[in-house]
């Protein structure tokens, strides 16, 4: 192990989420030429709603619910990001969660400015009634006061929510807003029927696999690691089994990973020669548990699978997992950010230090924002994507195979020519689509980040601080408000 100047025994992390996040912006804006006046503005948290409402449970009492909505930026509108439903909600976080979206936007080159949400409950005290009360009334409240609109700020599925909360805010918004045709656009990660894009639920985790795969792809770095090129025959530990760790774990086991490690909050399990992400899924549906898995060991502390031996350890439940106490421990070679904030920032350097990549959540989590954009887009135009193209494409193939016919003098066998034109004369799908321009996005953001990180010399975080703080300061100069 090698020598690290930030050891364990140093003063525990006293800063905030917020102030970790704006300390990762300050270490990366030290390599800008940037006014500081530009510089505070574009970390600045631009504005908080904080509410406080009641909700009358099924028993007849009473419990009075707190949640808040952080738009962080508006040098783009509208803004964007998910909301949460956790007991831990509080305001620094949101407003951390929405700096870390307006830098992941920018990232990615999404036209958002950042945003976030929170309700301060565990979801899993309530009754599916409740919890559409608690939605319906915060989706109220934040119509009532100019914080949700197509061009304003539109929210999305993030931990403890997902497509159902989705679409009772897109109801409790479409009921009272004035200009119902763009309605749909209020908000992202809506079921299909109600106006969502197919590939958006397994967006997030189909986007780690792609950054996943971009970082593994370069002999250079896997070398440097004493790892070989690409995710085949990598071994995976996640945490996390919901919308995003799940489809992660899926994707990278069929990219060739073998999955080694998986925790839950009941604990975790451990089987070096590979586990079933399915079986695995079956048997907690069927026993309640992720433990006692046929083959696997169990670990009872759950958060100790964080420790355990693999290549590629992905973090996707919460933040703040990987500190100080437990960073000597990791023998993970990458860190795959798939939740927010996973690592803490003295965490950070200290693994650094040590040569563990750690791919960044403001990049590696930003698939979910991406295809929520591609979910706007559609909305906005009314229209499916691939429904003015599929049949053409599809056409277009057959011609180009009956012309290679003409000019070859040759007569393709019918049964022939069908099997090949259903090979290759397809027009693409939405979600081919979707998924193409995932890929796409998340592959050009990695090199535009490796680029960077070799021009200065800096860990992957850090160039995508300074990828994102250059782009938003372009937008605020375009702006003519900064020289
Ligand atoms: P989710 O609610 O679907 O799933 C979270 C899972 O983590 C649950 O299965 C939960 O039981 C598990 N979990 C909670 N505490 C745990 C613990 N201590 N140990 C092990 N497992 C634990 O949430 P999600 O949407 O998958 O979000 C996960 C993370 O990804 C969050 O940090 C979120 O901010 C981030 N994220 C989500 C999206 C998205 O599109 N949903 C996009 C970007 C980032």
């Amino acid at each position: 192990m090698e020598h690290s100047s930030v050891t364990p025994t140093q003063a525990p992390e006293k800063l905030t989420f917020f102030g970790q996040v704006n300390r990762m912006f300050n270490k990366a804006a030290a390599y800008t030429k940037h006014p500081e006046g530009l510089l505070k503005q574009i970390k600045a948290c631009n504005s908080v709603y904080r509410m406080e409402y009641p909700l009358q449970r099924e028993d007849g009492s009473i419990d009075v619910i707190q949640a808040y909505r952080a738009e962080h930026s508006q040098h783009k509108l509208p803004t964007k990001g998910g909301i949460r439903y956790e007991a831990h909600v509080n305001e620094d976080e949101v407003m951390a969660l929405s700096a870390l979206m307006t830098y992941k936007c920018a990232v990615v080159d999404v036209p958002f400015g950042g945003a976030k949400g929170g309700i301060k409950i565990d979801h899993r005290d309530y009754s599916e009634v409740e919890l559409e009360r608690i939605t319906r009334r915060y989706a109220f409240e934040l119509t009532r006061k100019n914080f949700i609109g197509p061009g304003i700020d539109v929210p999305a599925p993030d931990y403890g929510t997902g497509p159902r909360e989705m679409a009772w805010i897109l109801d409790t918004y479409n009921s009272l807003a004035d200009d119902t045709l763009n309605a749909l656009a209020c908000v992202t990660g809506k079921p299909v029927g109600q106006g969502g894009v197919r590939g958006r639920t397994q967006a997030t985790g189909l986007g780690v696999y792609y950054g996943v795969r971009e970082a593994c792809r370069f002999t250079d770095d896997m070398e440097k690691m004493g790892l070989e090129q690409g995710v085949e025959g990598k071994t995976v530990v996640v945490q996390g089994l919901g919308n995003v760790g799940y489809f992660a774990a899926k994707f990278l086991q069929e990219g060739g990973a073998t999955i080694v490690g998986l925790a839950e909050i009941e604990g975790s399990i451990y089987n070096p020669e590979g586990l079933n992400l399915d079986d695995v899924v079956d048997h907690r549906k069927s026993t309640g548990s992720i433990l006692d898995y046929p083959g696997a060991q169990n670990i009872k502390n759950s958060a100790e699978a964080l420790e355990l031996p693999c290549n590629i350890l992905v973090p996707a439940a919460l933040g703040g997992v990987i500190t100080m106490e437990n960073a000597p421990r990791i023998q993970a070679d990458i860190i795959a950010e798939a939740a927010n904030g996973p690592v803490t920032s003295q965490a950070d350097a200290y693994l650094l230090e040590k040569n563990v990549l750690i791919i960044p959540d403001v990049y590696l989590n930003a698939g979910g924002v991406t295809v929520s954009y591609f979910e706007w887009l559609r909305n906005l135009s009314h229209v499916r994507h691939g429904r003015m193209s599929k049949r053409f494409e599809e056409r277009n193939a057959e011609r180009i195979l009956r012309a290679v016919e003409k000019l070859s003098d040759t007569t393709f066998k019918e049964d022939r020519f069908d099997k090949v034109v259903s090979e290759i004369a397809f027009g693409a799908s939405e979600q081919d689509l979707v998924n193409s321009g995932l890929e796409d996005t998340m592959a050009y953001a990695y090199q535009e980040i490796r680029a960077i990180r070799l021009e200065h010399n800096v860990d992957l975080r850090t160039a995508a601080f300074i990828s994102a703080i250059n782009k938003v300061a372009t937008s605020y100069k375009q702006m003519g408000i900064f020289p």
